[in-house]
Order: structure tokens, then C-alpha cells, then sequence
């Protein structure tokens, strides 16, 4: 309704409301004047038009015909509109006086001749209203002739339904699907078949008798969720009368109880939509039980919608539409993969995912200490006192340790010459080898000293051992 309109109504009730006034019993309708006897002035006046007239979808025809027969102020104590199920009948609210306390405000609706007698006015008055509010309503009610209502009922018909809308009908299950994280499925899967959620969609004809969609809202337990599009009243409204008038739905629902499909995507992460009404989903899991004919029907995982588990409307949720099943989080991108399986690695450690096993100095990830022991690497001291993971080629056992490249030194460990790590104190450095001494033999220093004929000491040494052998 346009603020002009408003302003016009306005400035006529205020010349004709003082007249209007006379003749009408207000107390017929209880009313605590209490709480309601403030007067208006001609801005607060025009101010509550407004929203009264922004607030419900009567048609300006209806106010100004209101205003014609009823006094301004009383129009607006009393919230009189057209009913905003579209009976057709008036609407107004009512205050009933509670002991102690402010009154209670009921909200009742009437046929407009009965609403007119109750204000204590005689049959002719009473008829020629109704005859009035009938004239007002007709059209009203004739521009419900050119709109088409369907339910679609399969998960395919709603996903190709959000495939194909735009403009006002759009909305974040219309995006390109790459643009989601769910390998290329629908977020709408979650609707239809099983789920027992079902999608309406209003149509109305254009001049040129061409359809087109004008709304649409999910319909579960035949009440209707959120229609959209959300901001036009009057096609909402007439949405909603559609929904009642074809025995679709009648009244709202926030989806609660309400158990989805359960669709996995490639990767394994559950998809789910950004919801209207209530924002959880939980994996649930129904009971399986024997049907009619005898046939073991398996127990139906499904998404329960409620207060509990993965909140869709978290921030940017709605273009992601997948939530990872073990974390209950958005889903995490690996940013590795194992060095020996090629399985996914996480390495952010906030990451509910973390599985990083890095070897030292960081220079290889993989996903389990299993997968670093299959690879071929082992705990090592890397140092005196520091231990890590590296390769076993790269590493000399000694005792039950192993000791990388040069770390073994500090250890007051040596490489003998067939290779293995000995104490440095069971050994014997001779020519620039080490020898462990319980191997030392005559033959052996035999051969030493024909390497190293200068060498005094291992000349001296071979006349030792030639004595002791
Ligand atoms: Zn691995």
C-alpha cells in the first residue's frame, strides 16, 4: 500500500471520523479503555496507518472502505484488517481484562454484518456494510482464479525446480553447483522422496497466458516453511491462501522432527542445505522393521532436523552445503598427502583432522606412525639428546637404538670396518679404520701391516698378536 494512499485515507478519516463516531456503541466490543484511551494525533495517526497497512496484506480498497464506516481511532485499537488467512472476513483483536495485570489481547475474526451488529448497529446498516465488504472483496478474491499451485513430491522434480529458478525466486540453492562443496550433488537431495519434504510452487498466468513461477516454499507435515519470495507480502499472502484453499498446507512449520535424506558426497562429507526454521541436522538412524509382506526392511539413516548437531546458518555455510560426518564441521581440505599411502594429511593442528606425523626437520609428512615405519623410517637420535624420525638408510643401529648420520659420535659410538656401530671403547683405530678389539687376530694385522708398512704401531701390534695366536 502506497504511503500516499495512507496519507489520503488519513486526512479523510480525520474529517470524518468526529461524525462517524456518533451512533456507535464501542463498548459492545470489551475493551479496557485503561490501556487503549490514548488519543492520536494527526502524524501518529498517519504513522500507524502505515505500518498497520505495512504490517498486514489488507489491500488499501479494504482500508478505505474501513475508514469510510468506522471511526479511525477504534480502527487501529482494534487491529481491524482484512483476515490474514484470507476467509474474507474481518479481523480484529480484542482485550480482556486480566485481574492485576495488563489485558490479555485476543486476536478474532467476523463476517463484517455480524461485526457491525455486535457494535450495537440495526440490520439495514449491518446489511449495506456487508453489501459493501462483499463488493470490496470480490475482486480479491477473483485474482486467485489465475494462479496455479503444484507439489513436487520427488527428490529430482524439487532439485530441477531449484535448478531453474531466478530473480526474486533465487535464492543460495540456486547457485551453480560448482560453487558448492559437494562433488557436484544438489543440496536440494535432501528434500523430497523419503524425507517426506515436499516443495510447492505457485504459478500465475500473464497477459499473454505464458506461466510463471511466481513463489515457492518446502511443505512438511502439510504446513508450509518459509515462502518465498520472502519479501513481497501480497504474494506471500496470496501463496499462503492458495496453500489452505487446495488442502496443501495451512499454517508454518520450522521443520522440526523433520528427518532428511541422507546423501554423501565423493569425499564423504554429508550433504545438507542452508535451512529455514530450525538450523540442526543429526545423523540418525530409524528401526528397521518387517513389512506387510514379510520383507526385512532395513533401518533408514537419515537427517534429523531439530535444535542438535551441525548448524547450517553458521557464516558461509549456505555456499558450502556439505558438513564432514566425524567433526560435525565444514569441511577440512588436506593440504598433504602421506608420503607412503597418498592418504589425505592434515596439518593444520586447530584441524578436529590433524594427522600430520612429520619427519625431522619437516621435510616429510605422513598420515600414521604405521605409514612412517612401512615408508622405512625409524626413531633416530638425531643429536646428543634429540631423537626423530628419518630414514633407516640414513641411520646406524647400535643396542636397541638407532643413531642418524654422524650422531652416533656423540655417543662415543664408531663405524668399525665391517660397517657396524661399536662403543669407541671396545675399539681400535688402526690406519684410519676402527677395529673392534675382540676381532683383532694375527691375520688381520697381517694384512694391516702390509697396507700401512710404515705404520709402527700396527707392526708392533701384528708382533703381539703373531706371539699370541
Ligand atoms: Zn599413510
Amino acid at each position: 500500500m502506497q504511503i500516499d494512499n495512507v496519507r489520503l485515507c488519513v486526512d479523510q478519516a480525520i474529517n470524518l471520523s468526529p461524525m462517524r463516531l456518533n451512533g456507535y456503541d464501542l463498548d459492545r466490543i470489551p475493551c479496557d479503555h485503561r490501556f487503549v484511551s490514548e488519543t492520536f494525533d494527526h502524524d501518529e495517526l498517519l504513522y500507524r496507518y502505515a505500518c498497520q497497512a505495512q504490517d498486514s496484506s489488507t489491500p488499501s480498497t479494504v482500508f478505505k472502505l474501513l475508514l469510510r464506516w468506522l471511526p479511525s481511532d477504534f480502527i487501529l485499537r482494534h487491529r481491524l484488517t482484512l483476515d490474514e488467512n484470507m476467509t474474507f472476513m474481518l479481523a480484529y483483536d480484542v482485550y480482556h481484562t486480566m485481574k492485576d495485570s495488563y489485558p490479555e489481547v485476543k486476536r478474532y475474526k467476523a463476517r463484517p454484518g455480524k461485526f457491525m451488529s455486535k457494535l450495537g448497529r440495526g440490520p439495514h446498516f449491518c446489511q449495506a456494510f456487508a453489501e459493501e465488504w462483499a463488493e470490496v472483496i470480490l475482486p480479491l478474491k477473483n485474482r486467485l482464479d489465475g494462479y496455479k499451485i503444484r507439489v513436487l513430491e520427488s527428490t529430482d522434480d524439487i532439485v530441477d525446480a531449484y535448478m531453474s529458478f531466478s530473480g526474486e525466486l533465487d535464492s543460495c540453492l540456486c547457485y551453480e553447483l560448482e560453487r558448492y562443496s559437494t562433488d557436484g550433488i544438489h543440496p536440494a537431495v535432501v528434500y523430497g522422496g523419503e524425507s517426506n519434504v515436499h516443495m510447492a510452487v505457485v504459478s500465475h498466468k500473464d497477459s499473454q497466458g505464458n506461466d510463471h513461477d511466481i513463489s515457492r516454499t518446502l511443505i512438511y507435515d502439510k504446513s508450509y516453511v518459509k515462502i518465498y519470495p520472502a519479501c513481497d507480502t501480497s504474494v506471500c499472502q496470496t501463496t499462503k491462501v492458495l496453500l489452505k484453499d487446495r488442502g496443501i498446507a495451512n499454517g508454518t512449520t520450522d521443520l522440526d522432527g523433520a528427518k532428511l535424506n541422507l546423501v554423501y558426497t565423493e569425499r564423504g562429507n554429508v550433504v545438507c542445505p542452508y535451512l529455514d526454521g530450525k538450523s540442526c541436522v543429526e545423523i540418525s538412524t530409524g528401526v528397521g522393521h518387517i513389512n506387510e509382506v514379510g520383507e526385512d526392511i532395513k533401518p533408514r539413516k537419515y537427517l534429523q532436523v531439530g535444535d542438535t548437531g551441525f548448524d547450517t546458518t553458521q557464516s558461509s555455510y549456505y555456499e558450502v552445503a556439505a558438513f564432514d560426518p566425524e567433526t560435525y564441521r565444514m569441511p577440512e581440505s588436506p593440504d598433504h598427502v602421506c608420503r607412503n599411502c597418498s592418504s589425505d594429511v592434515y596439518t593444520d593442528s586447530d584441524s578436529l583432522r590433524y594427522n600430520a606425523n612429520w619427519d625431522w626437520h619437516d621435510n616429510i609428512v605422513f598420515c600414521s606412525e604405521e605409514c612412517m615405519l612401512e615408508y622405512g623410517h625409524v626413531y633416530a637420535y638425531v643429536s646428543k639428546h634429540d631423537m626423530g624420525w628419518v630414514h633407516s638408510e640414513d641411520c646406524q643401529m647400535y643396542g636397541d637404538n638407532w643413531y642418524f648420520d654422524d650422531a652416533f659420535e656423540e655417543h662415543d659410538l664408531v663405524i668399525t670396518d665391517d660397517g657396524e656401530l661399536q662403543h669407541k671403547n671396545e675399539c681400535m683405530n688402526l690406519g684410519n679404520v676402527w677395529f673392534l678389539l675382540s676381532d683383532l687376530n694375527a691375520e688381520l694385522l697381517l694384512c694391516m701391516s702390509k697396507l700401512y708398512p710404515h705404520d709402527d704401531y700396527i707392526t708392533e701390534m701384528y708382533e703381539l698378536y703373531k706371539e699370541k695366536d
